[in-house]
């Protein structure tokens, strides 16, 4: 299996990045086979700034993989941005490219819930925050190229300038329907239907949406295109959404 699937290498590049970087590697918990990570930085007030988190599904490789990219390119200058990175929210998942955790459970369902470790840790992490963007990195197999789920509180939308910044390494996915739903141009911008996520359960991005971040932004690669184009996809869309956020606290 490709390195993408080595957790404790992934963690390895980690521990580089916060060192370069001066700024910590904090456990974020400990599970059964795992440590899981948090990278934080002092730039990141109470208000403000931007979280990131990928492979909380564990078969959507190039989610970590690109995170991890994207840090190792900006790692002189993290220190200065306003950040909260979970580098993997699924290891298990992650060494087993498999989309559950090792307790059969799709985390991304269980953000109403304080219950469950990792949700729990998560939870308690962001609890005195209000992010201006919370971005959620993912990876779908029936992708046919980019797309992304928008939802805000903000205005204007970012979607479009998101996929901009990626259309050199993948298409826009053409589809007229996504996941069931309408998107134009690859960009969902679903109204929040509180009785159908009370029934399937909350997952990570809406639950930002509605506690923790001005604009919360789900980005998906198609699984089926080349590793590297999918992460460099990744890193470009990570990248203009950290410029949006300086640009607008400046
Ligand atoms: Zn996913």
């Amino acid at each position: 299996m490709h390195r993408a699937h080595d957790y404790r290498f992934l963690i390895q590049r980690w521990r580089a990045v916060a060192r370069a970087a001066g700024v910590p590697l904090r456990r974020l918990v400990r599970t059964e086979h795992h440590d899981l990570f948090y990278l934080q930085t002092k730039a990141l007030g109470a208000t403000g700034g931007i979280y990131i988190s990928a492979g909380i599904h564990g078969d959507e490789p190039a989610a970590t993989e690109g995170l991890i990219t994207w840090a190792e390119k900006n790692a002189r200058r993290l220190h200065t941005l306003p950040l909260l990175l979970l580098p993997c929210l699924n290891p298990w998942g992650l060494a087993n490219n498999i989309r559950l955790n090792e307790d059969g459970l799709d985390l991304n369902r269980l953000f109403h819930r304080d219950d469950q470790p990792v949700v729990g840790a998560v939870r308690r992490l962001v609890a005195p925050h209000q992010f201006a963007a919370a971005l959620m990195l993912h990876e779908d197999y029936d992708g046919q190229g980019l797309y992304l789920y928008e939802v805000a509180r903000a205005q204007p939308p970012w979607g479009e300038a998101l996929l901009a910044a990626a259309r050199r390494h993948l298409p826009i996915d053409p589809r007229p329907r996504i996941d069931g739903r309408k998107a134009v141009g690859g960009i969902h911008r679903r109204r929040i239907d509180r009785k159908r996520f009370a029934r399937m359960g909350y997952p990570e991005a809406i639950w930002f949406h509605l506690e923790h971040a001005r604009r919360s932004l789900t980005i998906e690669s198609p699984s089926e295109f080349a590793l590297e184009r999918r992460v460099a996809a990744h890193v470009a869309v990570i990248g203009e959404c950290v410029r949006r956020v300086l640009k607008d606290a400046a």
